[in-house]
């Protein structure tokens, strides 16, 4: 095959210094994974943080290539054109899909980009049993690696898939429901253990195959039923229990490679989406574990937008919001999905400066579950280049609102609802949510009085004796707020 064709493995001196090599690369690819989460973890510091995660990853991929191409014996130019061939094919789909993607439609992608690691843990699961199969007494640990890989990925995968047809509408949102469908799922979770030890037990493909065959129908049906119980209001959530599972399989198909590296990033995958799913189960009041049971959001439409009683409500012009405006000293802008939907962004930080510039104190207040993924308003204000210091977490602002002459609730709805606080039955009840309606006046830019918020519940807010309705784009409406100013 050419000059190229050199097998570093022939000598055990290259097989030594590549093993260093190995663990210096892992070691430094690793480090620079966790100053990335670091950084990631607050806004100002993100950029430097993703320059860490590129860097890392990059690091990784390179010393994996050299270490792929150095040890196989099939020959360097084989392996690194098919290394090749498979980030040509990778690349290609991620530049058309970051591309194309909509700020909006970014749930469902990382849904789908989650199904693609359960997947690749349960291949990598097989690949490593065909190679690998069990021998009774001998590498039985091994066995129950590629039966928990399975496992997590198969769930993982059917799981993702059902995520992201929920959040694109391609299927309904609402809870699939089965009577029993708890024990169904305890039975399939103790059913798989089991099989898991019969795997351990195997002898040979023969044996084995049969165990692990039903492992993977039985974990691939228990991912599917797991997220079709689970309504829409929850979906948050599940996107990062997901991205939990998805961070558990990489690392364990780390462990049936042998591959240091993928066991430490996907046990950080892991354990960051576990805690990033606490976090969001606080910002929305719901246990994890009724979350993970499912059946939230089968009757959403709410008995309380059904019986709810309230006034007429007030709509007003965007003159008059700027004059309001003008009058104000301290304003807070709380946005939420529809400041997504309309792409409301840059107008709205083209206010903020407007505003400042006239000396008025504008702040924003980032609900934690606003718009439909975590850090969704985070990263449009940045996108918009909105100054860090301005922006206020839901703890951080939620006592000020007294203080505040007017707050611009832009495309915000759910995030904003009074009735988690005073409606015990609204099935948004005990959600934090931000306390707008004790600010002297509250605009609310909406597209019409028809629609509720994700949950479904009607809000009390919109006919509140200092709230106005400005119904309308929200684009729109800022504009020409903007051109009023
Ligand atoms: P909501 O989804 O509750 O409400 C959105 C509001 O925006 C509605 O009032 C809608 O009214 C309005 N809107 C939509 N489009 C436009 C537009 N073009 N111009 C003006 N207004 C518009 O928003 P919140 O951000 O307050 O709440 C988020 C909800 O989503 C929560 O229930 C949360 O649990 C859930 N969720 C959150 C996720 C996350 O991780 N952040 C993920 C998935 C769900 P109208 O249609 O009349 O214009």
């Amino acid at each position: 095959m050419g000059a190229l064709d050199f097998a570093f493995n022939a000598s055990p001196e290259v097989l030594d210094y590549l093993g260093r090599f190995e663990s210096m690369a892992y070691l430094g690819a690793a480090i620079l994974f966790i100053l990335a989460l670091a950084g990631l973890s607050k806004q100002k510091t993100a950029q430097r943080g993703n320059k860490f995660g590129i860097a890392g990853m990059a690091f990784a991929l390179v010393a994996t290539i050299i270490l792929v191409v150095g040890k196989d014996d099939r020959g360097a130019v084989l392996t690194l054109v098919l290394i090749a061939a498979a980030i040509l094919v990778g690349a290609l789909f991620g530049i058309h899909k970051a591309r194309s993607v909509q700020m909006t439609e970014m749930p469902q992608l990382v849904a789908m980009l989650h199904s693609f690691v359960g997947a690749a843990a349960v291949l990598v699961g097989f690949e490593s049993f065909f190679t690998e199969p069990g021998i009774a007494g001998v590498n039985g640990f091994h066995m129950g690696e590629v039966g928990l890989a399975v496992f997590i990925g198969a769930v993982t995968f059917t799981g993702s898939i059902i995520a992201y047809l929920k959040l694109s509408a391609k299927i309904s949102g609402k809870p699939l429901t089965l009577p029993g469908r708890n024990i169904m799922n305890l039975c399939a979770v103790i059913v798989s253990i089991l099989l898991i030890a019969w795997l351990v037990n195997t002898n040979g493909v023969e044996e084995g195959l049969v165990p692990l065959v039903i492992l993977t129908v039985i974990s691939l049906v228990l991912g599917l039923h797991l997220v079709a119980a689970i309504g829409g209001g929850d979906m948050p959530v599940v996107v990062s229990m997901l991205n939990s599972y998805s961070g558990w399989a990489a690392a364990m198909a780390g462990f049936t490679l042998n591959n240091d590296l993928l066991i430490i990033a996907g046990a950080l995958v892991g354990s960051s989406g576990a805690y990033l799913s606490y976090i969001m189960c606080k910002g929305m009041n719901r246990s994890f574990i009724s979350v993970i049971l499912g059946g939230f959001g089968s009757d959403t439409s709410g008995a309380s937008s059904e019986t709810y009683e309230h006034g007429a409500h007030v709509e007003t012009t965007a003159q008059r919001v700027a004059e309001i405006l003008l009058d104000s000293k301290k304003v807070v802008i709380t946005p939420g999905f529809g400041m997504a939907v309309a792409q409301a962004q840059f107008p709205v930080a083209d206010l903020t400066r407007k505003l400042t510039d006239r000396g008025i104190d504008v702040k924003f207040g980032i609900h934690p579950v606003a718009g439909r993924m975590p850090g969704h308003m985070n990263v449009l204000l940045a996108e918009a280049k909105v100054p860090y210091d301005k922006v206020f977490e839901l703890d951080e602002i939620n006592d000020d609102f007294g203080d505040v002459d007017t707050v611009l609730v832009i495309g915000a709805n759910d995030t904003v609802n009074p009735s988690a606080e005073t409606d015990p039955g609204s099935p948004i009840a005990g959600m934090p949510v931000l306390r707008v309606w004790e600010a002297k006046k509250v605009i609310v830019f909406k597209r019409s009085m028809g629609n509720a918020g994700y949950s479904g519940v009607q809000n009390p807010l919109f006919f509140n004796e200092n709230t106005r309705m400005l119904l309308g784009d929200a684009k729109k409406s800022v504009d020409d707020i903007i051109s009023y100013l």
